[in-house]
């Protein structure tokens, strides 16, 4: 048998470089897609055989000629996604628009790329990572948790359209994960606060009974099994990964 074809978006780092790990270590053909060429080609070496595609997710033309280019698309990973730490009324129309771009706008273009070609062959796997913050609401990140809970919105809906076919559309919403990401948002939280290190980690781990960050692994995991023969029947769902901080979600 072929080895399915796996495309991640924002695969040079954190958690989608986790999940292209896990799916090259299960035997799949990967396509590392993301802004930056260097972590991508890093990531391609260590993976051997995994070609690094250089696409900006909010560039609908790029993304379908990406996408034309290739043999078709099993398993599309919607990961590549930004945060922003600001109260909403510090929050600029561009920043609101920036946010709604990457963690909407991208998925969107990607799934209009990719799904014609799952429907045409009734097989497919559409996992979106989306956030703890598509679920609830936390302070000083309005954009995000706006734009997050919308591409949720977007998974239920499509979940919904794809019922009757072999085609499967589910969002992981993972906690603090451990990950640059979230190390950029302490560094803002510092400079904003004058909190120490230990202080604003802290804050973050909170959220989480387990009081402790989420490691990128662990969402891997899920999104190895979500594309799973054995998970044909989950669609529409959004898994928390977040140590029971969201309970009775999914
Ligand atoms: P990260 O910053 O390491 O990874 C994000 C990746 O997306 C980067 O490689 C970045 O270059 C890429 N990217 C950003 N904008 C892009 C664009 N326009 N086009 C193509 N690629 C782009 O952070 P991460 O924590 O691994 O984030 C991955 C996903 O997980 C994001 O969608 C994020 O919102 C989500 N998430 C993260 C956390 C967390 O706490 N780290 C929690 C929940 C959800």
């Amino acid at each position: 048998m072929e080895p399915r074809h796996v495309l991640i978006t924002g695969a040079g780092s954190g958690i989608g470089a986790a999940i292209a790990r896990a799916f090259w270590r299960d035997g799949a053909r990967v396509t590392l897609v993301g802004r930056r060429p260097e972590p991508l080609q890093a990531m391609a070496r260590e993976l051997g055989g995994a070609a690094a595609a250089p696409c900006d997710v909010t560039d609908e033309a790029a993304v379908m000629a990406l996408v034309e280019g290739l043999t078709p698309v099993d398993v599309l990973i919607n990961n590549a996604g930004a945060a922003l730490t600001a109260p909403v009324a510090a929050t600029t129309p561009a920043q609101m628009r920036a946010m709604l771009d990457v963690n909407l706008m991208g998925p969107f273009h990607a799934i209009r790329a990719v799904l014609p070609g799952m429907q045409a062959r009734d097989a497919g796997r559409i996992i979106t990572i989306a956030s703890t913050a598509s679920l609830k609401g936390y302070a000083y990140t309005g954009a995000y948790c706006a734009a997050k809970h919308a591409v949720l919105g977007l998974t239920r809906a499509l979940a919904h359209e794809l019922a009757r076919t072999a085609v499967t559309a589910n969002a992981i919403c993972p906690g603090f994960t451990d990950t640059d990401l979230v190390e950029r948002s302490i560094n803002t939280i510092m400079a904003k606060t004058g909190r120490d290190r230990a202080q604003t980690l802290a804050e973050l781990v909170k959220h989480n009974p387990q009081r402790r960050l989420i490691d990128p692994d662990e969402v891997a995991a899920a999104a190895l099994w979500l594309a799973s023969d054995a998970a044909r029947s989950i669609n529409g769902q959004a898994w928390a990964i977040a140590g029971g901080e969201i309970m009775g979600a999914g």
